[in-house]
C-alpha cells in the first residue's frame, strides 16, 4: 500500500527536482520573513478553480480559502465552530491584506445544488451541504422559479448572485467594514467560467460582472 496514491508523488518529485530549485531563495526568504499576502482569495474547492492557477500566482502571493460555492456566512460571534470566520479574521487581522476577493465559478455543483434542492427539501436529514448551501436558499428559490431562464442562466445567475451575497456578509464582520470605510480594505467580486478561461469582475458600483482589460 503506497503512503501517498502515484500522481501525487508524481507530482512532487516534479515540484521538489522543478520549481522548488528554481524558487528556492523565494521559498527560504519566505520561511525566515514569514508570509505578507497583500490578497485574500475566496474560492470554490472545484478542482478546476484553482485561484493560484487562475492567477499565476507564486508562493506567499495569495491567502486562499476554498469551501463548498465560495460562500461567507454573516458575522456570528456564537462560540461555535466557524472556519471560514476563522480564516478571514486571520487574513484581516493578523496578516493586514489589502483586497478580499470573492471568485465564483461556472457549473458550479454547490449552487447547482441549491437550485434543484430548495429550502423545503434537503439534501439529505441533517447533511452538510444542504445546511452549508441554506445561506443563499432565498435567492436559489427565488432564482429557480424563475421559469423564464434556461437551466444554465439560473445557475449563472446565482453563482453571480451568491458572490454578491458574500460580498455583503464580509461586511457584517465589523473589522472588515471599519478597515474598508477607512480605505485600507477594498472586497471584490469575480466569477471564472471554467469552459472557455474567460473571467469576468464585478463593476462595484452596479454590482454587475464585466470581463476586465488584460492588455
Ligand atoms: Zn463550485
Amino acid at each position: 500500500m503506497p503512503l501517498l496514491p502515484d500522481h501525487l508523488i508524481a507530482g512532487y518529485r516534479n515540484f521538489i527536482t522543478g520549481r522548488y530549485v528554481s524558487e528556492s531563495d523565494h521559498y527560504r526568504s519566505l520561511a525566515r520573513e514569514g508570509q505578507a499576502p497583500e490578497t485574500m482569495i475566496i474560492a470554490c474547492c472545484d478542482s478546476r478553480t484553482a485561484p493560484e492557477t487562475v492567477f499565476d500566482a507564486g508562493p506567499g502571493e495569495l491567502f486562499v480559502l476554498r469551501n463548498v460555492a465560495n460562500l461567507i456566512p454573516p458575522y456570528e460571534p456564537d462560540g461555535e465552530y466557524h472556519s471560514t470566520s476563522a480564516a478571514l479574521e486571520f487574513a484581516v487581522q493578523s496578516l493586514k491584506v489589502k483586497n478580499i476577493v470573492v471568485m465564483g465559478h461556472g457549473r458550479c455543483g454547490g449552487i447547482k445544488a441549491a437550485l434543484s434542492h430548495n429550502s423545503a427539501m434537503p439534501l439529505s436529514p441533517g447533511d452538510f451541504i444542504g445546511k452549508w448551501m441554506s445561506l443563499i436558499s432565498p435567492a436559489a428559490d427565488t432564482v429557480a422559479a424563475s421559469t423564464m431562464m434556461t437551466t444554465g442562466e439560473r445557475a449563472t445567475a446565482l453563482e453571480r448572485i451568491s458572490i454578491r451575497y458574500s460580498i455583503a456578509n464580509l461586511r457584517t464582520f465589523p473589522c472588515i467594514k471599519i478597515l474598508e470605510d477607512k480605505g485600507k480594505l477594498a472586497l471584490h467580486g469575480a466569477w471564472f467560467d471554467v469552459s472557455t478561461g474567460e473571467l469576468w469582475a464585478m463593476n462595484k458600483a452596479t454590482g454587475d460582472f464585466e470581463r476586465p482589460e488584460i492588455g
